[in-house]
């Protein structure tokens, strides 16, 4: 059986329906299982708090649009700072399945980037600072608690997507009615500043006020803002979308 990939996305426009989108395999049978960042307000602490009990929006299923039943879960850790019980602590990921379509999603909240310990916020802020031009990356690691080659690594990872994500984010502010983001010198800045104008723009929609310009930027990237080249960032804003899929995928 061929291992496919379906990348999840949300709309911006209607972030309670994510879609699916296949970049590599076609066959729904054959598909892997596939994480949702769903866009969740709850600070980091409540959500751990709440363990097995955590409410979290039941999706439709991508494919068939039946709604998807809860099927177990499981527990990962996260690291944040300021958290009661350590700063690593777990918190439970409810998986979701869709019998007849044989497919099962992890529900990751939107403050969990994938395969990523430490969480958005921390992630956006080290970015932010050197991306922006603040700071370096020691004195933001410094700041954030977390080690110097993982925030240097956050960053080249940012800077070396800058181009793909800025142009994604700047469409995306554009298509939703915000600010226009022209392409700066510096791929990490331009990115950044993209970011910045299409969260702005999407915070006058439902679901996503309130929610910090890095949740947002990792729900509509399905988590995979800097993620290595296994699926681009995604973005979908009614039947637009903003990011061209990976190269080795099908058209
Ligand atoms: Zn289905």
């Amino acid at each position: 059986m061929r291992a496919g990939i379906l990348l999840s996305v949300l709309d911006v426009r209607d972030p309670s329906s994510p879609r699916l989108t296949p970049i590599a395999g076609r066959d729904p049978e054959a598909v892997s299982p596939v994480a949702i960042v769903w866009p969740c307000p709850l600070p980091v602490d409540a959500y751990v708090a709440a363990g097995r009990k955590v409410e979290v929006p039941r999706p439709a299923c991508p494919l068939c649009g039946k709604p998807l039943v809860f099927w177990s879960g499981y527990w990962r850790h996260v690291r944040a700072g300021g958290l009661a019980g350590g700063r690593c602590p777990k918190i439970f990921v409810p998986r979701v399945r869709c019998a007849p379509c044989r497919v099962s999603h992890a529900l990751l909240p939107a403050f969990v980037l994938a395969w990523r310990l430490d969480v958005a916020e921390t992630v956006g802020a080290v970015i932010g600072q050197v991306a922006g031009g603040a700071c370096g990356v020691r004195p933001a690691a410094a700041r954030a608690g977390v080690p110097y080659t993982t925030a240097r690594d956050w960053v080249r990872r940012f800077r070396a997507r800058g181009p793909e994500l800025g142009a994604g984010f700047a469409a995306l502010a554009v298509e939703l009615g915000g600010e226009a983001i022209r392409p700066a010198a510096e791929a990490g800045r331009f990115a950044l500043a993209a970011v910045g104008a299409a969260f702005a723009a999407a915070a006058g929609l439902p679901g996503w006020p309130g929610l910090g310009a890095w949740r947002f930027a990792s729900s509509v990237s399905g988590g995979r803002l800097i993620a290595a080249s296994t699926g681009s960032p995604f973005l979908v804003a009614g039947k637009r979308r903003f990011m061209p899929p990976v190269p080795s995928a099908p058209p």
